[in-house]
């Protein structure tokens, strides 16, 4: 068994990468995907744990992609075997983390034009190393008094059209297949049903992604019920994509998930990794 899908403190989990890793050491699984959002930061410490403990670590990342007009929800592609070192998708993506510095500048500055007392540092202090973004200027908000809870926070001046609210750059969900590709990873669409899109609607899109060279889709995720599973598996089948499967654990900012067995059911197999390894480009 693995998990092609989980978050540790490197974007929005609560465990540290080696953690995570010891968690599918724990439940038995012969490889784990850490697919932290829109970095490859815990690349490093995960192999690490992985080596140590027998685990295969595959080095992924989920990318939060602008899909322009085509969908109404999130699109996050899961990227795997990209490793972190120079190349076409690991350069774009530390091009993105660089403006989100600059991006988390302006929203400190516009805080304190409001008279709210924050500073930069203390929403670095608050995240820790890896990706830092609006969760930890909302959870610094809610600490210091000037927001009653996160979602207070993002309602009054961190979403989109309030006043904290700035813009970030994202990859366009076909040119992140293909730089992908160009890195000798592969992808495969995340929780396909955040898209917003109605069954049909979402099949004639990801054919579109499917022909863009998309590899994969998630139907095996941990918070989908069996007839939702079963509906994704056809439109995977229908498009010739490999069926992805993983827990999205995040600690305790997701609850009642488990490493590996999601909220109990979730079995995903070892062929997975054998079918997308055929996929990867040479
Ligand atoms: P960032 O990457 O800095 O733009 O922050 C994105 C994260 O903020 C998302 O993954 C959510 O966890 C959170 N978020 C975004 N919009 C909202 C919202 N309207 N209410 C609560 N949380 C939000
Ligand atoms: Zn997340
Ligand atoms: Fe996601
Ligand atoms: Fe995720």
């Amino acid at each position: 068994m693995i998990d092609l899908h989980t978050h540790s403190t490197i974007s929005d989990g609560t465990d540290p990468p080696a953690e995570v890793v010891r968690m599918a050491a724990d439940a038995g699984l012969s490889a784990l995907a850490l697919s932290d959002h829109d970095t490859l930061e815990h690349v490093a410490p995960a192999r690490a744990a992985a080596d140590r403990l027998g685990v295969r670590l595959i080095p992924a990342t989920e990318i939060s992609c602008d899909s322009g007009d085509a969908v109404p929800g999130a699109l996050h592609l899961l990227v795997y075997f990209v490793e972190d070192r120079p190349g076409p998708l690991a350069d774009r993506l530390a091009a993105l983390q660089a403006e989100r510095t600059t991006r988390n500048v302006r929203i400190v500055e516009r805080l304190q034009e409001l008279g709210i007392d924050v500073t930069l540092d203390e929403i670095l202090e608050e995240a820790g190393p890896g990706t830092v973004g609006r969760p930890h200027v909302a959870a610094v908000l809610v600490r210091k008094g000037a927001a009653t809870s996160i979602q207070d926070a993002f309602d009054r001046l961190l979403a989109k059209g309030q006043p904290a609210y700035f813009e970030r750059g994202r990859l366009g969900v076909e040119e992140a297949i293909a730089l992908a590709h160009a890195s000798g990873a592969v992808t495969s669409v995340a929780h396909p049903l955040s898209l917003g899109l109605a069954d049909d609607a979402l099949d004639d899109y990801v054919g579109t992604l499917a022909a863009a060279g998309l590899d994969g889709l998630e139907c095996e995720y941990a918070r989908y019920r069996p007839q939702e599973r079963a509906m994704l598996r056809g439109v995977a089948a229908r498009h010739g994509l490999v069926t992805t499967g993983g827990s999205d654990y995040h600690g305790t900012h997701k609850p009642g998930l488990s490493v590996g067995t999601g909220t109990g059911d979730l079995r995903v197999g070892d062929d997975v990794l054998v079918a997308l390894e055929a996929r990867r480009p040479l």
